[in-house]
């Protein structure tokens, strides 16, 4: 068990680890305000021995990597991916998808 536990300690530092505050920043920064209440929920439930690599947004949904497979988690995503596809990523309001010049995004009637 000990053995195990420092191989944990290992890998994290191989892997870049974002924070609650980096995934926030870099959100609010890509896409907006929108979704920093999904970014929450997801730090609020990432479990103690997953990490998260990265939160982007692509095709018009947010979207986390995680250091290790973890299928409970991974369909909570699933959901937070679907909950993101509903809501503008600029102000949080209900949204639908939309392409702004050849990109998609999740945007309420007052952003498109
Ligand atoms: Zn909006």
């Amino acid at each position: 068990m000990k053995w195990k536990r420092k191989f944990k300690i290992k890998k994290i530092y191989l892997l870049p680890m974002w924070t609650r505050d980096k995934s926030k920043s870099w959100i609010k920064k890509t896409c907006g305000t929108g979704w920093l209440k999904l970014v929450d929920e997801v730090y609020d439930k990432l479990p103690n021995d997953l990490h998260i690599n990265q939160a982007y947004q692509k095709w018009g949904l947010l979207m986390f990597d995680i250091d290790e497979d973890n299928q409970e988690f991974e369909s909570f995503l699933e959901i937070i991916k679907i909950k993101s596809s509903e809501t503008c990523e600029i102000c949080g309001s209900q949204g639908k998808e939309v392409t702004i010049e050849n990109w998609i995004h999740t945007r309420c009637i007052d952003h498109v």
